[in-house]
């Protein structure tokens, strides 16, 4: 047998494949995968807390340790387990990031991790406050042709195989008698996480996921079966109990994703929730996104209070740090992924709506380039990435610390630029003739009364998560040798 040093990265995908098969050897070496990967992250770096890598660690710790649970519970089908190595581990995680550091070393060139697309606008449901359905009258979508050149292009020019796909209620896209399956089966080397309200997952659609064994759905849930059928509508909780189930018993991989409003903020994180959604339902990873006042009828009084995020953020570091799973703040767990990962910068996306207008994320509604215009034109994705909105928010980043020593690094609990920095995103979208992608977000961003309450609200954060950073990442001593 070759010693690891020996071992190709062909032949360490080969060695993961039979490991996931083979219980008695994937018990002795995950505490060996885990040791090595501690021993990894806890090297110093120039840009990099020492805590920052620690929660890295418990990031993969809790992964590993999860989804090992899942195989001993017969819970991830075989053609799941396969496309987890060779897609996740083979194409996204070496061969991607090569490509980028790559770019980004030898030519200047920024280039993304990932896209999130939204297919289509359609929605079977219309839930209080949701950007998707801020649009009134025929639902919008992006043809079968131009999201398999999307596809297409984004492995070719990046390297990229790993796509989000949101919505609309991304099961009901279809275009030319195709829909995402297909999209699915013809990119079966990419990976998708797919955000979706589930209760379009009946059993045949669970087996077909796991046939194909390339998409992890995301279900979204408010808290419990009261504050879900309040936001999303009567009977939808029970529907997604049953999505579960499917997706259980075909053996596909799954997590939750939830909104954090002023209603929900502590039940989303109470112990109760956390047991019920990750131990009895058998969650893998939760995202958590704090509701945006933007999209249908910006309504401040459903955000949460800058109290509320701070008892997030330190329910989330016990969640994750301690009691052992990966559940995600898109704001407050901005040291993952060194801060803001917007705009297509290294590591990070775009985001494609329905009409194929492009953002510099899902949360930003400005536009400054449209992709079906772009390859009316001549152009592809690159010619995307070249958009002057885009790299002057990837500026911004820059100055704001991301890949800068750490004693130049902002505050990484705060990274969000239209959220937690808004007089700064003012100041940067206001320059460009961007278009807003709905009436709503038309309205904000000409209302100084919105923009006044947004800058209001940054400071009153920063008074309560400054200390927190400083604790918690600059002052912080290595939490591996804590241990
Ligand atoms: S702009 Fe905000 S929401 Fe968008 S990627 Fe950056 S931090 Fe996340």
């Amino acid at each position: 047998m070759k010693s690891p040093k020996e071992l190709t990265k062909q032949g360490i995908i080969e060695l993961l494949i039979k490991l996931v098969n083979n219980n008695s050897i994937r018990k002795v070496a995950i505490p060996m995968i885990d040791n090595k990967v501690r021993k990894l992250l806890d090297k110093e770096s120039d840009t990099n807390f020492p805590a920052e890598k620690y929660a890295h660690y418990c990031f993969f710790h809790n992964l590993l340790k999860n989804v090992d649970k899942r195989i001993d519970e017969n819970l991830i089908a075989k053609n799941v387990q396969k496309k987890l190595v060779k897609n996740l581990v083979e194409h996204i995680i070496f061969n991607g990031a090569e490509t980028r550091v790559q770019a980004y070393e030898q030519e200047g060139r920024e280039i993304p991790t990932f896209l999130v697309i939204g297919p289509g606008q359609k929605c079977n449901l219309k839930c209080t406050g949701c950007y998707a359905a801020s649009h009134k009258g025929v639902f919008a979508k992006l043809s079968w042709d131009t999201v398999d050149r999307i596809m297409t292009e984004k492995e070719k020019l990046w390297n990229s195989y790993f796509t989000v796909v949101t919505g609309g209620e991304p099961f009901l896209w279809n275009d030319n008698g195709k829909d995402l399956f297909d999209i699915m089966e013809k990119h079966n080397d990419q990976f998708f996480l797919i955000y979706t309200n589930g209760t379009l997952i009946n059993k045949k659609n669970a087996q077909r996921l796991a046939e194909l064994g390339n998409a992890t759905p995301a279900i979204s849930i408010e808290g419990f079966e009261k504050e879900t059928d309040e936001r999303r509508g009567k009977g939808v909780y029970k529907k997604i109990l049953s999505a579960f189930e499917n997706l259980r018993e075909a053996g596909v991989l799954f997590g939750i994703s939830v909104t954090a409003t002023r209603k929900n903020a502590e039940t989303i994180v109470s112990d109760e929730f956390i047991d019920f959604y990750y131990e009895k339902q058998k969650a893998i990873y939760g995202w958590l996104f704090q509701y945006m006042p933007i999209g249908r009828g910006i309504d401040f009084d459903y955000m949460i209070t800058p109290e509320q995020r701070l008892y997030l953020y330190q329910r989330g570091k016990e969640i994750n740090e301690k009691q052992g799973y990966d559940y995600m703040d898109f704001w407050n767990n901005g040291y993952m992924a060194s801060g803001c990962i917007a705009s297509g910068r290294r590591g990070g996306y775009l985001y494609i709506q329905w009409d194929g207008d492009v953002t510099p994320c899902a949360f930003i509604p400005y536009s400054p380039v449209n992709i079906c215009e772009v390859y009316k034109n001549g152009g592809n994705l690159n010619t995307v990435l070249e958009a002057q909105y885009f790299k002057d928010i990837r500026k911004w980043q820059k100055r704001y610390g991301y890949l800068k020593n750490k004693e130049e690094v902002g505050n990484r609990i705060m990274p969000c630029i239209i959220r937690d920095h808004h007089k700064e995103f003012c100041e940067i979208t206001k320059k460009y003739a961007v278009k807003p992608i709905d009436k709503p977000a038309e309205e904000a961003l000409h209302s100084e009364e919105y923009h006044q309450q947004m800058i209001e609200y940054d400071k009153e954060l920063e008074k309560l998560l400054e200390p927190e950073w400083e604790n918690d990442f600059v002052k912080a001593g290595n939490r591996f040798k804590e241990k």
